[in-house]
């Protein structure tokens, strides 16, 4: 349904995707994953046909999103991060008014416009002003006017964010209606956002996707190098320092310190006996290691650990092709095209 092939981006001498490539199958729900500035906005514009890429290729149920921007528009729904609604029209004035803009008319459109209205449960407001409504019931209106025509791919610029926990798990909800019928690729800076809607995710991080899987996948891909809670006791503790100077500790957190007690996070080298070199430590300083305990990887631990450059996944990302690097030596500084 979607293919990405090594897609790259400059705004200006800015490099910010830098050779991404992956695929969506029909009907499947992907979440789109990475801290701020990871790349995601951009790479869904150049997907959906709004803003131009610097290298690479797209296509969107067999069309390029280039050769053949009109007939990918028509398969793609999309809600940008700020939709963009108008306050002044009532709810079913701006459905009705998108659906036209979609080429629906006659007895399909009225269809439409009645299937969106129900599915993102927008009856009690139909004839309400946009400017009237909360925040939620708006991103229900920006998410109907991405349904409207039936497209086979869905495109969701964080469909969740500036809504409260209520709002959330509702629109959630919706999400999950609408991955049952159609392709759906999310963006999401929130972990549990992804984890709880989409069956496969795409992590990306400074441009470059650095895991790609289910959240079960990943966290089976790491748990070697999960961390250990670790418990000392004694007199002789020893300190956060001494403890992550230790050749076989990658790194180390204090997380309580009182008394003769110190809890510890520490996570070790692969394939160093880390609890017998934390044992030797405590008995050296004149204290005892009481607990280590593994601590379950959870998809939380894989995208901090992907996205906080300790780690990084995947093929050795390649450098910007000569073409491309003259895209940006022309210095355009792209604007968000609309
Ligand atoms: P967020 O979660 O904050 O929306 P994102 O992953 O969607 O982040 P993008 O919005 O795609 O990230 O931005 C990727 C990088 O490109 C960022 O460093 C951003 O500052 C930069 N960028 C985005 N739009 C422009 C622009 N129009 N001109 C110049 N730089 C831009």
């Amino acid at each position: 349904m979607l293919s990405v092939r090594d897609l790259h981006k400059f705004y200006g001498p800015f490099h910010a995707v830098r050779g991404i490539s992956f695929d969506v199958a029909r009907e499947e729900i992907v979440g789109f994953l990475g801290p701020n500035g990871a790349g995601k906005t951009t790479t869904m514009k150049i997907i959906t046909g709004y803003m131009a890429m610097s290298g690479g290729e797209v296509t969107v149920a067999g069309h390029d999103v280039v050769s053949d921007s009109l007939a990918v528009r028509e398969e793609i729904g999309y809600l940008p991060e700020h939709a963009p609604l108008y306050g002044d029209m009532t709810v079913e004035e701006y459905l009705n008014f998108m659906a036209g803009m979609r080429g629906l008319d006659g007895r399909r459109r009225k269809e439409r416009l009645e299937y969106v209205i129900s599915v993102c449960s927008l009856a009690p407001k139909r004839n309400k002003l946009i400017k009237t409504l909360s925040k939620g019931y708006r991103q229900r209106v920006g998410l109907g006017q991405a349904i409207v025509h039936d497209p086979k791919l869905v495109i969701l610029d964080e469909p969740t964010i500036g809504l409260d926990p209520n709002q959330i798990i509702e629109i959630r909800e919706l999400l999950k209606e609408i991955g049952a019928k159609n392709t759906v690729l999310l963006s999401s800076h929130i972990l549990s956002e992804v984890e709880a809607t989409c069956a496969r995710v795409i992590v990306v991080d400074e441009g470059r996707i650095v895991a790609n899987g289910s959240p079960s996948e990943l966290e089976a891909r790491y748990a070697e190098d999960a961390a250990y809670d670790v418990v000392f006791t004694g007199a002789g503790l020893p300190t956060i320092e001494e403890i992550r100077a230790l050749e076989e500790v990658a790194q180390a957190s204090e997380t309580v310190r009182a008394g003769e007690r110190l809890e510890v996070r520490v996570e070790g080298r692969d394939g160093a006996d880390l609890v017998g070199a934390l044992a030797r430590l405590a008995g050296e300083r004149g204290s005892r290691l009481l607990e280590a305990s593994r601590k379950k990887t959870t998809l939380e631990d894989v995208f901090r650990r992907l996205t906080g450059g300790k780690v990084r996944l995947g093929d050795a990302p390649s450098e910007a092709p000569d073409a491309v690097s003259a895209v940006a030596a022309d210095g355009t500084l792209e604007d968000d095209a609309q």
